[in-house]
């Protein structure tokens, strides 16, 4: 049984691998041409495929700071979509993400900063790259503010609270201060956080950045930079929203599948 169950990893591990081009230029697209090729024989038409664009293999992983926040904060489970992204860029998709609340919300509360004489650095201002021996990890806070000598990062959230909210912060309190313009703002202090809600404000004080968050955040950044993926979770919330394209995961779930096939109501 065991055997049996380890050679079905195995052969998942196996079609999961394969769905990414080891070299840059092979891709899945070229793999449904093949198909197309191969059933040219038959009398029909063949069947049109959407062109997948191909996904291109990373020199080094990179990642986004909200690709692991959401993991760390335990709103998404599947971390083969950090994985994913982290390894191979995907052609950019269409977003329908309203971002004016907040970027509202951004422009007030750096115009309430400057009224009160504080100095705030705004979005692309704080950008950043930190370079890794593993990885390279990028982020941008919305605001840095410095309030009578101490760097606050600040953060915005037109929706309600969540953990990964939190985490997003701390990795911001983490990493910001390794960044040429972080370490000119924060001038060796650890910056507080701060969440910005429509009705609420969160503070984040600089000692949650401890030994026991710092090894949580290596532990994931070590998973999303590993070179074996971790094993798809799927499900229909996060497959529905999950942009790594259904030919590059095995796994997705159908959100449009049929399930009206029973008697039960
Ligand atoms: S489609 Fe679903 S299973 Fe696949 S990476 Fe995305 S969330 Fe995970």
């Amino acid at each position: 049984m065991n055997c049996l169950k380890s050679r079905f990893k195995q052969t998942q591990m196996n079609i999961q691998l394969s769905l990414f081009p080891e070299e840059p230029g092979s891709s899945i697209s070229e793999c449904q041409n093949s198909n197309i090729t191969r059933n040219s024989t038959s009398k029909l038409p063949p069947k049109k495929t959407k062109k997948v664009q191909p996904a291109k293999k990373r020199s080094k992983p990179y990642i986004w700071v909200t690709w692991i926040s959401s993991l760390m904060g335990e709103e998404k489970q599947c971390k083969f979509t950090a994985w994913s992204h982290a390894h191979y860029k995907f052609p950019k998709q269409l977003s329908d993400f309203d971002s004016r609340t907040h970027d509202d919300m951004v422009r007030q509360r750096a115009a309430q900063h400057k009224s009160q004489g504080f100095a705030v650095y705004v979005e692309d201002n704080n950008s950043f790259n930190i370079n890794g021996k593993t990885c390279d990890i990028g982020g941008r806070p919305d605001i840095v503010v410095i309030e009578n000598g101490q760097p606050i990062i600040e953060d915005c959230k037109s929706g309600k609270r969540k953990t990964a909210h939190r985490m997003q912060v701390l990795i911001y309190m983490l990493l910001f201060p390794l960044s040429p313009i972080g370490k000119r703002l924060c001038q060796g202090h650890t910056p507080a956080g701060r969440l910005v809600y429509p009705d609420s404000i969160v503070e984040i004080s600089p000692s949650e950045i401890n030994a026991r968050f710092k090894e949580f955040f290596r532990q994931t950044v070590a998973i999303i930079s590993s070179s074996t993926p971790p094993p798809q979770v799927p499900s229909f919330w996060e497959c529905r929203y999950c942009n790594v394209l259904g030919g590059y995961c095995p796994a997705k779930v159908d959100p449009e599948a049929d399930t009206d096939n029973h008697d039960l109501f």
